[in-house]
């Protein structure tokens, strides 16, 4: 068997489409464009182009996209007054403060500030708690990326096993907490988990975020399974390779998602949905 691709360039693109169009009637509906504020404190390189991304994106979208570039020595009270002040401001509905921050800041008070109901990247405890009970919220983006991705396979995701390899709040346990909305009989694996091979070979669906390239090969998949690599990993060549090493697993498994083309796109595009999510939900109630 040789896995078919999960284009996720394609699936971006085409919500993207969809997304521009929720746009363009929220616009024509509250007389101003949905409002997405990025904060990048200090120069980390990759966190520079991410940002950079999110505001390119947001324009194409038609968002008003605004990128706050706060210098490395900022204070933490210094960032909490800054994203207090975008919590007031009306125009803006969606607040994202682009991690790591520096070691300086504890990244756990800045999630906490931001409002909830303008809380794009679905960090916030409140929003971490609707999840986890079913209710309507602001859900992360990767994690809703994936689950579109899977959308994709058309897969019957009722009594499926779902792995997903890894557990960090950004990606890991809101995966989890995705799949099992889909009723999916879910595991989530770490570092500590005992024979990973085994449990993987087990899943219908696998997802792996853990930052390791190539951790995870054909012996690991179960023939025809559904896999999603959301790992960025960079090489010593300067390549971009995931946690999955694609083409062993492609012997085995029913879909792939490639790196980079896969998960990425769809983050970004996830994005610019939930900004208009926060902007009706704000405007509306
Ligand atoms: P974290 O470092 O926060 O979490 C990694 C997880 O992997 C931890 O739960 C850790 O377990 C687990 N892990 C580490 N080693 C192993 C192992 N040997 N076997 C099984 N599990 C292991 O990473 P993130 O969740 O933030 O990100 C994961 C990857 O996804 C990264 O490569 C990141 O760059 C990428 N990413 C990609 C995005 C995209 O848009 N495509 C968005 C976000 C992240 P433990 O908890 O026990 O330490």
């Amino acid at each position: 068997m040789v896995a078919r691709r999960i284009d996720g360039k394609a699936a971006a693109l085409a919500y993207r489409a969809e997304v521009a169009k929720q746009v363009a009637t929220f616009t024509e509906k509250y007389g101003r464009a949905p409002g997405l504020d990025v904060v990048l404190v200090g120069e980390d390189p990759a966190s520079m182009v991410y940002t950079r991304n999110k505001e390119k994106a947001a324009a194409k979208a038609g968002i008003r996209g605004e990128l706050h570039r706060l210098p490395e020595d900022t204070s933490q009270r210094a960032l909490l007054d800054y994203v207090s002040k975008l919590n007031a401001n009306d125009e803006v509905d969606g607040i994202l403060v682009q991690l790591p921050l520096p070691k300086h800041i504890s990244a756990d008070a800045v999630i906490d500030a931001i409002a909830p109901a303008k809380d794009v990247d679905g960090f916030h405890p409140m929003n971490t708690g609707l999840l986890s009970t079913g209710r309507p919220g602001l859900v992360p983006c990767t994690p809703r990326g994936c689950m579109h991705l899977i959308a994709q396979t058309e897969t019957e995701l009722t009594g499926a096993h779902a792995v997903v390899v890894g557990r960090s709040n950004i990606v890991g346990k809101p995966m989890a907490q995705l799949l099992l909305a889909e009723h999916a009989t879910v595991t989530i694996a770490h570092s500590r988990t005992r024979d990973l091979a085994a449990l993987c070979r087990t899943a219908d669906v696998l997802v792996v975020a853990v930052g390791r390239a190539h951790m995870i090969g054909a012996d690991h998949i179960k023939p025809g399974a559904v896999v999603i690599d959301v790992g960025i990993n960079r090489t010593d060549a300067g390549k971009l390779v995931g946690d999955v090493d694609t083409i062993a697993a492609s012997e085995h498994a029913g879909w792939i998602t490639p790196v980079p083309g896969g998960v990425g796109p769809m983050t970004i595009a996830c994005l610019l949905g939930n900004t208009v999510v926060a902007a009706e939900n704000r405007l509306s109630s």
